[in-house]
Parts: C-alpha cells; structure tokens; sequence
C-alpha cells in the first residue's frame, strides 16, 4: 500500500479559494496520488464552501462550544476532510481580529479528527501559518508522522501573544522558547510550523534563497539559515487551466492564432478599443502585487494599452483604480470581485499579463498566463526569476515605476512582431504541470521516512 499522506491547508481550490495556496492544495494531491500515494487533504468547512460535503460524523470537545463536524468529499482518488466550526461561517475566510484564534481551533481539532477516521499518516505535510500549531501539537502526541512545512508567504504569520495562543491550542509552554515558537517576544504560528517539522521547503528555487536574507526573511531569515530550506518549484493544474478545453472561455483555442477570438470577446465583452493590446492583471490587491507602482504610472500605461484588472483586496487601491476606469472606460476595465470565470476570460483575452511584485514566492498567475499564450511582463523577484527567463517574457529588476514602464514599453514595441509571437509559442509549450514538482515532494517524503 502507498504511504499516507495528511496535506492541510486553509483553503483549497474548487472548494475555497482567495489565492494560490489554494490551487497548490487542489492539485498536487492529485498529483500526489497519481504517483500511487495515498493523500487526505484537511481545510476548514467555510460556510462559502463550493460543495458540500458528506457529513461524516461529529466531535464534541470541552474546549469548543459546538460539536465540530467533519465532512468529506472524495474526488479524483484524493479524500478532503472538512472540519465545520462556526468560526468558519463568515463572509471571507481571513482578516479578522481572531483569525489566530480560528485557526488554533482548526490546528486543535486536526489529531482527534485523524483519531476519528483511525488514520495514522506517515507525512503530515503543513502549508503556511494557519496549519502551523499542528506541528508542535504532533511533536508531543503519540503520532509518528513525520512533518513537512511548506512556506506559501511568509510575509503571514500568524502572530498573537503567547499565554492565549497556548490558551487556544491546548499547548504546553515549554513549546513557546526561542527555539519553538517564540517569535519576538509572541508567538508565531508560522515558526511554530517551522521550528517543529522535520522538513521545510518553499514554492520557489529563488524565494528559498530570499528568505533567507533580512530583506525577505520576514524577520525569521536566522532561523531559516540555520536550516535547510528546500524550494520546490509549484507546477499548475494543467487539465482545469486548458484554453483548449476551458469551461468557461466561449473561444476555446489550442494555437497562439486561435486565441485572436478569445481577445475579440474580451475587448467586446469589456467594450475596449481592439486595435490596441490588452494588459491583464488578476491579483489580490496588496502591496505585495505591486499596485503601488501600477497606480501612478496607470495615465502612461494606458496612452500604449487597453488595462484590464480584476482585483479584490485594500480599499483604497479598489478606489484608485475605479476612478481611472471611469475617466478611461474604453482603455480601462476593473472588476473588484473574486471571479473565477472572468479570471479565464483575461488569461485568454489578454495579449500581456502584468505582475510587477514587490516580492513573489512563486507565482502561479504567470504560469497561467504562459499556457493561455499571453505573455508575462514581471519584477524579477522570486518565482517570477525561476518562470519567466527573457525566451517567454518580459521583465524588470528595480522595485521602480520607472524601469516597470521600460519593460512595458519594450514589450509594447515587439506587440505582433516575430519576437512576440516566438515568446508567446515558448510560453505555451512549457510544461507547467505538477508532475515534476510531485516527484520532488514524493522524494522528499520518502528520505524523511528512511531516516526514521
Ligand atoms: P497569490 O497566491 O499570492 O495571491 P498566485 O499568483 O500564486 O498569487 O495565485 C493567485 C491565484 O488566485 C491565481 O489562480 C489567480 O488567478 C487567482 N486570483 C487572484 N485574484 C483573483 C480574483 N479577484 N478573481 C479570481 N481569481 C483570482
């Protein structure tokens, strides 16, 4: 029988999604299991979940005041575990006052609940802070698993002070040191996934690096030099990313020239100009994404391009970019919600696709856009180094509107020549699949379980 693996993860796509994590922990299990590994995947029930779950049972625990449910959906040989409190029966699945709170319950309820289904992995592999306290609650049960702890972002920790999150997660003190996760002066759920699992990696060769240095290590970059830190390139799910066979584009397409109607729809859907090229951007809006260069230099972006943006996040970026599509409407398309369909129409409609980030990583919108023939135009930094090499886009290295408008310009000017086409063509025979990446993680699992 294939090993057992337990992959947890706050949100996973078709079920919850606000971002990548959330396509990571929809695919690689399966991926996972194509190699004969025999994968559960645990996340919270949201009451947003897409589906709903077989309710397979219920837990009533001293500490939480309602019965916890555990739901299950079985889907392409990969069980995901649902773990229903009313923590979870909220508009969106993060940005509250309590969220640490929330996810200490989530990270509490997890052992009793591979209790109740009488499983008893050989992996548990941990995605970001919100699955973090699992490690130090495994370090002192009787489980023998081994962890694995898998940065997304570091740049979200899941900080709060000490007595309650131990309060919260039924913890004993002596995991709050300097060596556990004590976190200056707090706790943070992320070291606590750090410093108690056998193994961390990350989702990019270059962010692995970066991490490791003040300026990206979030303040943990000591701690992480003094491991080892594996970076294992994501892939993407490239049977749902398909513009040949996508269920949402109306102009299904398998070569570059065929994508010419997925464009015509979008600048016809959105009412934009189509004789001029369209810019996409799908995005959290956040600093991280680079808005903050975007927006002033947007009056100049769009004198060479049609911009669409569809983006959900910080207010005053939503504000900004609204009052420019209202001065611009045939330059200038905005949406502010999470829209996955849209999400489809831009990867295929667009001609380029811009990720100027502050930090990335890995990225995955850039993979995206490579398999829908729309060419990416990035900040070197992070995954976008290790994705993006000149042969399929464009790019710039200074974190400066200035040298972000160079490389618009640059690519502005190859639109319809050769060297766009050559660039697009690279993109799309790219093998952006998951198949390396799951036997990196499945050789990774099996030198942990040898050295046990
Ligand atoms: P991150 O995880 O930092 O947000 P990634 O590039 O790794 O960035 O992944 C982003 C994922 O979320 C992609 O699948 C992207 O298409 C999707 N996404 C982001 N914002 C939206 C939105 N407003 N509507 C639909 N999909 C979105």
């Amino acid at each position: 029988m294939g090993r057992q693996i337990a992959f947890v993860s706050s949100e996973v796509h078709p079920y919850s999604k606000s971002g990548g994590l959330a396509d990571v922990a929809g695919a690689l299990p399966l991926a996972l299991a194509k190699l004969g590994l025999q994968v559960h995947v645990f996340s919270p029930w949201y009451s947003s979940l897409k589906a709903t779950p077989e309710l397979i049972g219920t837990l009533d625990f001293e500490w939480l005041y309602q019965p916890l449910r555990i739901g299950k959906i079985s889907s392409q040989g990969v069980d995901f575990i649902f773990l229903g409190m009313h923590a979870f029966d909220r508009a969106n699945y993060y940005g509250y006052f309590d969220d640490v709170r929330r996810f200490s319950a989530f990270c509490r309820a997890f052992l009793p609940v591979l209790g109740f289904l009488e499983l008893k992995p050989d992996v548990i592999h941990l995605n970001d802070w919100q699955t973090g306290l699992i490690a130090p609650l495994v370090t002192h049960s009787n489980i023998k698993a081994k962890l694995v702890y898998s940065i997304h972002n570091l740049a979200y920790q899941g900080r709060w002070n000490i007595p309650e999150v131990l309060a919260w997660s039924g913890l004993p003190p002596e995991v709050a040191g300097q060596e556990g996760l004590e976190y200056y002066g707090d706790a943070s759920c992320a070291k606590a996934g750090l410093a108690f699992s056998s193994a961390i990696t990350t989702v990019s060769p270059t962010y692995a690096l970066e991490i490791q240095t003040p300026e990206y290590g979030e303040g943990l970059d000591g701690f992480l030099r003094s491991r080892s830190v594996k970076g294992i390139l994501n892939g993407i799910d490239t049977e749902y990313w398909n513009p040949g066979t996508d269920q949402f584009l109306e102009h299904r397409y398998k070569t570059l020239e065929a994508k010419s109607a997925a464009r015509a729809a979008l600048c016809q859907e959105l009412g934009l100009d189509a004789s001029r090229p369209v810019l996409g951007m799908v995005t959290r809006l956040t600093d991280q994404k680079g808005l903050d260069l975007v927006l002033p230099a947007l009056p100049e972006i769009v004198k060479d391009w049609n911009v669409v943006v569809l983006g959900s996040g910080e207010e005053h970026y939503q504000n900004a970019i609204k009052a420019l599509k209202n001065q611009m409407p045939s330059q200038v398309a905005f949406s502010d919600k999470f829209d996955e369909p849209f999400a489809h129409r831009i990867y295929a409609g667009a001609d380029a696709f811009l990720m100027p980030s502050r930090f990335e990583p890995c990225g995955l919108s850039q993979l995206i856009s490579m398999r829908y023939g729309t060419i990416p135009i990035v900040r070197y930094t992070g995954g976008l180094i290790d994705t993006v090499p000149e042969s399929r886009g464009y790019g710039f290295h200074d974190y400066q509107t200035g040298a972000m408008l160079e490389a618009l310009t640059n690519a502005r000017r190859a639109w319809k020549t050769e060297i766009w086409q050559g660039k697009a063509r690279a993109g799309m025979n790219l093998n952006v699949s998951w198949d390396a990446a799951a036997l990196e993680y499945q050789a990774l699992y099996a030198r942990l379980l040898v050295e046990s």
